[in-house]
């Protein structure tokens, strides 16, 4: 879709409806993670959120991934015109690791979607490979990374899915996904103030909950096969709810 860029002047070139070229400012969408909480949660300023997931390869969520995801999105967000999920296969990389500088320049290279009049959109990347933030005990499933984008490590959630005994891969995908966006929903105390006193200080934007979506092990395929005992999807508790809903989301 997109056929030119200008990174350092925040426009690039998609097509309209219509095929035709169209310049759009994509400075709205290049703020930092929580900044745009308020905008995606309440009908305030977009009655419409539209996410474009890019994914390499073989990498396309499963279908039951998007469905709980839309489910999540359209339990928590005040979005009357409704929420809408597109996908596009991109061209691979093939990088072993990825530093965010290189997921940044990924997104910037093939995202389509940007706000316009009434419609926010989100970004979101499935990549192979690992992020180079990754420890011998840590493998990072995911990271949201700018207010309406998140990445999520696609070829590392298969490799836990593959495990013996584990849960299944849409299992997997739909925390890391629906963890992922609580975050660009302002959780926790980044973006959405606290209406209680919940945030795990010591693991940085998370939940003291450890029953909830937004407890820090979500992030992690180690600490995610331990969290998840029964194979359910963790839902956000009443602290971070709370949160959500004085903020503008349901
Ligand atoms: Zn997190
Ligand atoms: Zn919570």
């Amino acid at each position: 879709m997109s056929c030119s860029k200008d990174s350092e002047n925040n426009t690039v070139v998609v097509e309209d409806e219509n095929g035709n070229p169209i310049e759009v400012d994509t400075s709205a969408n290049k703020k930092g993670v929580g900044d745009s909480a308020n905008d995606l949660l309440s009908s305030n300023s977009f009655e419409k959120l539209v996410v474009e997931i890019l994914y390499v390869d073989n990498l396309q969520p499963t279908a039951s991934t998007l469905v709980n995801f839309k489910d999540f999105l359209e339990a928590r967000l005040n979005k009357p015109q409704g929420v809408e999920i597109v996908q596009r296969q991109v061209e691979n990389e093939s990088q072993e690791v990825y530093s965010i500088q290189d997921i940044r320049n990924i997104e910037d290279t093939h995202r389509s979607k940007f706000n316009e009049q009434g419609t926010i959109t989100v970004s979101g990347l499935f990549l192979d490979g690992e992020y180079d933030q990754n420890t011998e005990n840590g493998s990072v499933l995911g990271v949201a990374y700018r207010n309406t984008s998140f990445v999520i490590f696609g070829q590392t959630i298969r490799e836990f899915s593959n495990q013996p005994l584990a849960p299944s891969l849409t299992t997997l995908e739909s925390v890391v996904v629906n963890h992922e966006v609580g975050h660009l929903l302002g959780l926790v105390n980044a973006g959405t103030d606290m209406q209680t006193n919940h945030q795990d200080t010591a693991h940085g934007r998370h939940c003291t909950d450890d029953n909830c979506l937004m407890f820090w092990t979500a992030e992690t395929g180690e600490g995610l096969l331990n969290m998840l005992t029964g194979g359910s999807i963790p839902s956000l508790d009443t602290f971070c709810i709370a949160d959500l809903q004085a903020n503008g989301g349901k």
